[in-house]
Order: structure tokens, then sequence, then C-alpha cells
């Protein structure tokens, strides 16, 4: 089934000039971008995005490192693609990333791990069209 996601390239990844690389992967991989834009987060809007993990004891830490720097946001159309970009995006722990993931190539730490992905339907939906109006995605 073709589906969408949405993808974050973490502020620990623009901060490293990763952008085109982790590009690259996706393209490589047989995702299309159906959209895509740099911006720097305010905490407002970080904290709205992860609403999920309020209350969590890394939800400050969270919050403060995505609103640090600037991300690119990324529309991913593919077949499967909410689970295969978790797939190659590996464990949210690079410790426990599988080789060849982009957090295991990439990430520094469970905090700046590079890279974010939606991990369901309806977390797809909700992100895509947090960021995206429909009439942004190609
Ligand atoms: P994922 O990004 O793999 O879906 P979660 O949804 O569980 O992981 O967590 C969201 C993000 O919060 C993670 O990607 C990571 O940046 C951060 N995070 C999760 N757990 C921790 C933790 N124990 N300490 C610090 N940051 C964390
Ligand atoms: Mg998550």
């Amino acid at each position: 089934m073709i589906q969408s996601t949405l993808s974050i390239i973490k502020p620990d990844g623009t901060q490293r000039n990763l952008i085109g690389k982790i590009v690259s992967r996706f393209e490589e991989e047989g995702f299309e971008i159906a959209a895509m834009e740099k911006r720097q987060l305010s905490l407002r809007e970080v904290e709205g995005f992860y609403a999920e993990h309020k209350g969590r004891g890394f939800f400050e830490e969270l919050t403060t490192y995505m609103s640090s720097g600037p991300v690119v946001v990324m529309v991913l159309r593919g077949e499967n693609a909410i689970d295969r970009n978790r797939q190659i995006m590996g464990a949210t722990n690079p410790k426990d990333a599988a080789e060849g993931t982009l957090r295991k190539l990439y990430a520094q730490d469970i905090g700046m791990n590079t890279v974010h992905g939606s991990d369901s339907p309806a977390a797809a939906e909700r992100e895509i069209g947090y960021f995206f109006p429909k009439t942004a995605i190609f």
C-alpha cells in the first residue's frame, strides 16, 4: 500500500550537514520527497508536535533540543512508507540501532538521534497535517 509519512531531520543532522546524505538515502530506498522545508521550530510548536510525550521525564530535554536549531521537515511517499521509514531510521537509542540504519550511522545518543519518523497511520496523518497544508504536498 502506498503511504505517506512525516520525516524530520533533527537539529544535530542539519548542524552536521547531513541533509543531503539523509535525503539521498530516502530516494535510494524508493521514496518520493512529496514535501520538504527547512524550518526553525518554536518551543511551542515542538511541544504541540510531541504532545503524546508530555509528562515524560525527557519531555523538556526533547522540546528544548528540537527547538535549538533548524530542522528539515519532509513528507515521504512510497510503498509501506510508515514502517519502512522506521526500519531505515533504526531504534530510538543508536546503541540498539541495527547496522546500516540512519541512527546507527549518524545518531549521537538517544536524544540527538538525527531523525524522526511517524510510527503509525494515525500519527502520520496528524504529523503531516501539523506541518503541511494539502496544497504544499506534491
Ligand atoms: P522515536 O523517535 O523512535 O519514535 P519516541 O517517540 O519514544 O522515539 O521518543 C521521541 C524522541 O524523544 C526520541 O526520538 C528522542 O529524541 C527523545 N527521547 C526518547 N527517549 C528519551 C530518553 N530516555 N532520553 C532523552 N531523549 C529521549
Ligand atoms: Mg515516536
